[in-house]
């Protein structure tokens, strides 16, 4: 088994191969993880969620679903999943969100966790790549409300990986809404044969 941990606020790549298993671990609970990935062979193919929601007709993928590519292919199937919430509407935080709806231009984001993590990768990355992996969004009445997450520590989400794919994983900073709990915590990334 490799793993890769992911400290609070920061963001981590990891090379995985087609075969493996890939997990996904909120070490102590409550925390959302921004998560994308790219096709090895050709990197300007990588996870789309909007594709994922179109394809699956459904917001939330549940086990058995695949995770599309911005060319409808499948890079993962959940194969096991302990919080069954997430979001794949809304992009990674950034600061523009910060700056013009929290009044906090200088917080830490996702984007920029992830920018740091992938410098020299040349990688494309966009906020509208990003599934929110655990991220306690409800649709009410047509509008989406965030609630804190519920799921304790330990909770993981595991996929069968379909094609071999650098992946980035951001443990989200949010600390001004209830995304995170009001307490950004580390995750990890871990892969078995
Ligand atoms: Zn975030």
């Amino acid at each position: 088994m490799a793993e890769v941990i992911v400290p609070a606020r920061e963001a981590r790549t990891m090379e995985v191969r087609k075969g493996q298993t890939l997990e996904i671990v909120d070490l102590e609970g409550q925390q959302v993880g921004d998560f994308t990935a790219w096709l090895a062979s050709d990197p300007n193919e990588y996870l789309s969620p909007g594709h994922t929601v179109s394809s699956l007709a459904k917001l939330v993928p549940e086990v058995g679903d695949s995770i599309l590519s911005n060319h409808r292919r499948p890079l993962f199937r959940i194969v096991r999943d302990d919080v069954g919430r997430h979001d794949l509407v809304v992009p990674c935080c950034d600061p523009e969100r910060y700056a013009i709806d929290y009044d906090a231009p200088d917080h830490g984001s996702c984007l920029l966790s992830l920018e740091t993590a992938i410098a020299g990768l040349e990688l494309p990355l966009r906020g509208e790549m990003c599934w929110n992996v655990f991220m306690n969004n409800q649709i009410e009445d047509g509008r989406i409300a965030t609630y804190e997450p519920p799921h304790p520590a330990g909770s993981t989400i595991a996929m069968e990986v379909l094609e071999d794919v650098t992946v980035a994983l951001s443990a989200c900073p949010q600390d001004i809404s209830a995304v995170n709990a009001f307490n950004p915590t580390p995750m990890a990334l871990r892969t078995s044969d």
